[in-house]
């Protein structure tokens, strides 16, 4: 283990290169996480751009999040799935169509081996607009 002197964060690899400080922006937030899981951050973001794209970007609890007047839906890297975060009620109601993920209430996780279910993310992201933002 490596511990970074100026941020603090541990680190498998001496000198790993990451992003020292608490990301303000979500390309910060990309751009501090694990270089292999990248790509999938943007694609994911990609992906609820292209769904919500009324929704502003900002950070929220340290995720990535979609905003617009309130919290829509968050996203953020873990070690082992990315974790989308649209609320209890909308993990409720695609409970059906999510039942091939993992997931606990308000919580998808995605393994990082397994390809974006995007259909499915867009139409949760737009549920959670059109109900969270009436
Ligand atoms: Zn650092």
């Amino acid at each position: 283990m490596w511990k970074c002197p100026k941020c603090g964060r541990a680190f498998a690899r001496q000198e790993q290169q990451h992003y020292c400080g608490k990301p303000n922006t979500v390309d910060e937030y990309i751009d501090s996480q694990e270089a292999a899981v990248q790509p999938r951050l943007r694609e994911i973001r990609a992906i609820l751009r292209a769904a919500i794209p009324e929704a502003e970007e900002r950070m929220s609890w340290s995720m990535p999040t979609f905003w617009k007047g309130r919290n829509i839906i968050h996203f953020a890297a873990s070690k082992k799935h990315l974790g989308l975060y649209p609320g209890g009620e909308a993990t409720a109601v695609f409970a059906e169509e999510l039942k091939d993920c993992d997931i606990s209430k308000g919580t998808i996780r995605i393994p990082w081996d397994r390809e974006l279910p995007v259909e499915l993310i867009q139409k949760i992201a737009q549920w959670c607009y059109g109900e969270y933002c009436r």
